[in-house]
């Protein structure tokens, strides 16, 4: 046992350095305890991913692909409103950081039912297990959005920043991770609550983790990409302006089983 959760920490030191060593002095991260580095890498990484994402999915689609993206006269969010999602993600990154930590944490730890190589159960269970992971943490990411809405001082004191963006112009990919520290936690943790309950192989489940904070920034894009089963910006902004509909993060499936699909208007084959 011991050998085999020494796989899972050769995994991430290995992160750790390549990450650490890659960006920042030795002095400032070699004599950290373990968990700190994981933390650090973690925050470093979520800084780069978000910052990198937004920029790009920002310049194309309000600058090179205007034309195609944005109809007509329509605003576009302005440098000012960017600039106020990339503070509030700003200040809450560092707590995010510490999910994947914990994740890490307990995986170093044999907590959980994460696996190290995809031999130990060949490539068929492998994806039977990453279809599981991906619907579990649609169930409790729908349920954990829905209630902080549905409580209502969940909503007033941590989810209604997020929803302070309630106009499409006021809805950029920065506004993907804007949230209130505890409300990403509340939303994030589903990823890391999953591989306790679901065999999962490790290095699939901080992928997901990572591709988690793009697909926020896709779902901030106010784009109707009309690509079933996925949840859209199209899908996402109508929760924005209407605080009822679309509670889900990466498919329509829950939102669909659970009553409060709505499609996007510019989507009439589709019913509501
Ligand atoms: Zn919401
Ligand atoms: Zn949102």
């Amino acid at each position: 046992m011991e050998e085999y959760l020494q796989l899972f920490k050769n995994e991430t030191v290995f992160y750790n350095q390549i990450l650490l060593g890659s960006l920042l002095p030795e002095n400032i991260w070699r004599s950290l305890p373990h968990v700190c580095r994981t933390w650090l890498r973690n925050y470093v990484a979520g800084v780069l991913i978000y910052s990198i994402t937004g920029f790009l999915w920002c310049f194309y689609i309000y600058h090179l692909k205007r034309d195609v993206y944005i109809r007509g006269a329509d605003p576009i969010p302005s440098k000012k409103t960017m600039v106020l999602h990339i503070k509030v993600t700003m200040r809450s990154l560092p707590w995010f950081a510490a999910l994947p930590t914990f994740s890490e944490y307990a995986v170093e730890r044999g907590w959980t039912k994460c696996f190290s190589r995809i031999s130990e159960v060949g490539w068929f269970a492998y994806f039977v297990y990453i279809m599981a992971y991906i619907a579990v943490v649609e169930f409790l990411t729908y349920w954990a959005h829905r209630k902080l809405h549905d409580i209502k001082p969940l909503y007033k004191y941590l989810h209604a920043q997020h929803h302070s963006y309630n106009k499409q112009h006021k809805i950029s990919p920065f506004a993907g991770l804007a949230l209130h520290p505890l409300d990403g936690i509340a939303q994030g943790g589903p990823h890391e609550i999953a591989i306790f309950l679901v065999p999962t192989h490790f290095t699939t489940h901080l992928t997901v983790v990572f591709l988690g904070a793009i697909w926020s920034a896709n779902i901030h894009d106010c784009i109707d990409e009309k690509m079933w089963p996925l949840m859209g910006g199209g899908y996402h902004v109508i929760h924005h302006l209407s605080n009822r509909h679309n509670y889900g993060l990466y498919t329509i499936w829950m939102d669909w089983m659970f009553g409060t699909l709505s499609h996007p208007v510019s989507n009439p084959t589709k019913p509501n």
